[in-house]
C-alpha cells in the first residue's frame, strides 16, 4: 500500500515541527510548506529535515498553494501557518488578516479546485472566546475575540465550516487552548518566563519585565495537542473540537513554578512593565475537552507543573551548552 501523504503549512513553527515528527512516526510522507527567506529558519526541524519534503509557498500566494497541492496530491492538509502572536496583531492588523484569515480561504479553495476529497485541518484557537461568555469554554460557547488575531481566527474557523457545508469538504477545526513546549516562540509568556528565569539563575540577567500577571490560561503540551489534530482527520465525519487540559493558571503562578524550579523567588526579579500590557485583554481561559475525550479518545498527558518544569530544564540546558 502506498504511504499516506500529508501537507503541513507552518512546519517551521512549534506545532508544525511536532506534527511532522508525529506523522513521520506513523509512516506518512510529509510535505512541509516553507516561505522563502534570505536565511533559513529550520531550527525546529533540522533534526528531521532530510526525512520530509520541503516546498516553497506562502499563504499570501494563491498560485503557490494550488501548485503544491496539485503536484503532491496530499491526502491530508494541516493548515498551521499563521501570524500567531497576539501583540503583533495590533501593530500589523491587515497582515494578520491576510495570513490568519484569508490565508485559510486560499488553502481551502486550492483543495476544492484540485481534489475535494483531501481532508483539511484548521488551527483554530481559544483566543476566539476572548471575553468569555461561558466558563469553561466548549464548542458551542459564543465567540467574543479581543484582538485582531482573535478576529482573524474567527474568520478562519467559520470559513472552514462554510466550505464543509457549501462544498461537502472534509474540513475540521481544532479549537486549541494555549500549548507550549521548549520549542515555543520566545516572545510567548511561558517561554519568556522559563528562559528569563534560567538566564537569571545563570547570572546572565538580573530582572524579567512582564505585563499583566493576573490573566489566566489553560496551558497544555504541544506534543500532546498535535495528536488531537491527526485524530480529527481520522474520523468518519468532519467536526470541531475543543482541545484543552481543563486547568487554568495565572501568569503569577507560572512565575512561581518556573522560578521555584530554580530555587528562586520570582518577586525578587519580576517587574511589571506597561509596555507588555495589551489594549484589550483575555482575562481567563479554561477549556472543556469532554467532546474530544468522548469522540476522539484524546486526553492530555502532560499537565501545567510538569510542562513548566520541562521548559525550565530545557532552557537551563540550552543556555549552559552555549557557554
Ligand atoms: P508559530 O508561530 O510557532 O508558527 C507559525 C508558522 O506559520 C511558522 O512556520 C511560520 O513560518 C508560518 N507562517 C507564517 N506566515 C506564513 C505565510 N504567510 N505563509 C506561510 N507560512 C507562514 O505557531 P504555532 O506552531 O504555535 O501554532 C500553529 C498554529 O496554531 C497557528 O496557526 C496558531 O495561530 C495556532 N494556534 C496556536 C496555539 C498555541 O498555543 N501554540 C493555540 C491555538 C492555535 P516562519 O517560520 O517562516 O515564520
Ligand atoms: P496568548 O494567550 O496567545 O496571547 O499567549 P501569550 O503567551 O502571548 O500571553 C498569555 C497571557 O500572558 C496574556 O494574558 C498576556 O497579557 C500575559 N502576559 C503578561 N506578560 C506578558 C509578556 O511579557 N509577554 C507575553 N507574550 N504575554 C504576557
Amino acid at each position: 500500500m502506498s504511504k499516506r501523504k500529508a501537507l503541513v503549512t507552518g512546519i517551521t513553527g512549534q506545532d508544525g515541527s511536532y506534527l511532522a515528527e508525529f506523522l513521520l512516526a506513523k509512516d506518512y510522507e510529509v510535505i512541509g510548506m516553507v516561505r522563502r527567506s534570505s536565511t533559513v529558519n529550520f531550527d525546529r526541524i533540522k533534526h528531521f529535515q532530510d526525512d520530509v519534503i520541503l516546498v516553497q509557498g506562502d499563504l499570501l500566494d494563491q498560485i503557490s498553494l494550488l501548485k503544491i497541492i496539485e503536484e503532491y496530491r496530499p491526502h491530508e492538509v494541516y493548515n498551521l501557518a499563521a501570524q500567531s502572536f497576539v501583540p503583533t496583531s495590533w501593530s500589523q492588523p491587515v497582515l494578520t488578516g491576510e495570513f490568519t484569515a484569508l490565508g485559510v480561504t486560499r488553502v481551502l479553495d486550492a483543495i476544492r479546485l484540485v481534489d475535494p476529497n483531501i481532508r483539511f485541518y484548521q488551527a483554530s484557537t481559544s483566543e476566539m472566546f476572548g471575553k468569555v461568555q461561558e466558563v469553561p469554554q466548549k464548542e458551542t460557547t459564543p465567540f467574543y475575540p479581543r484582538s485582531p488575531y482573535g478576529v482573524a481566527k474567527v474568520y478562519g474557523h467559520w470559513i472552514t465550516i462554510n466550505y464543509r457545508e457549501s462544498y461537502d469538504l472534509f474540513a475540521a477545526s481544532g479549537i486549541l487552548f494555549n500549548h507550549e513546549s521548549p520549542r515555543r516562540g520566545l516572545e510567548f509568556v511561558t517561554h519568556k518566563v522559563t528562559y528569563g528565569a534560567a538566564k537569571i539563575k545563570l547570572g546572565l540577567a538580573h530582572e524579567l519585565r512582564l505585563g499583566n500577571l493576573e490573566s489566566r490560561r489553560d496551558w497544555g503540551y504541544a506534543g500532546d495537542y498535535v495528536e488531537a489534530m491527526w485524530l480529527m482527520l481520522q474520523q468518519p465525519q468532519p467536526d470541531d473540537y475543543v482541545i484543552a487540559t481543563g486547568e487554568t493558571h495565572s501568569i503569577r503562578e507560572l512565575c512561581e513554578v518556573a522560578f521555584g524550579r530554580l530555587d528562586l523567588d520570582y518577586r525578587d526579579y519580576v517587574i511589571q512593565d506597561q509596555r507588555f500590557f495589551r489594549p484589550a485583554e483575555v482575562d481567563q481561559l479554561v477549556g472543556d475537552a469532554s467532546k474530544a475525550k468522548r469522540v476522539l479518545g484524546w486526553e492530555p498527558k502532560i499537565r501545567f507543573h510538569e510542562l513548566i518544569e520541562i521548559m525550565v530544564d530545557a532552557d537551563m540546558e540550552a543556555l549552559q551548552n552555549r557557554r
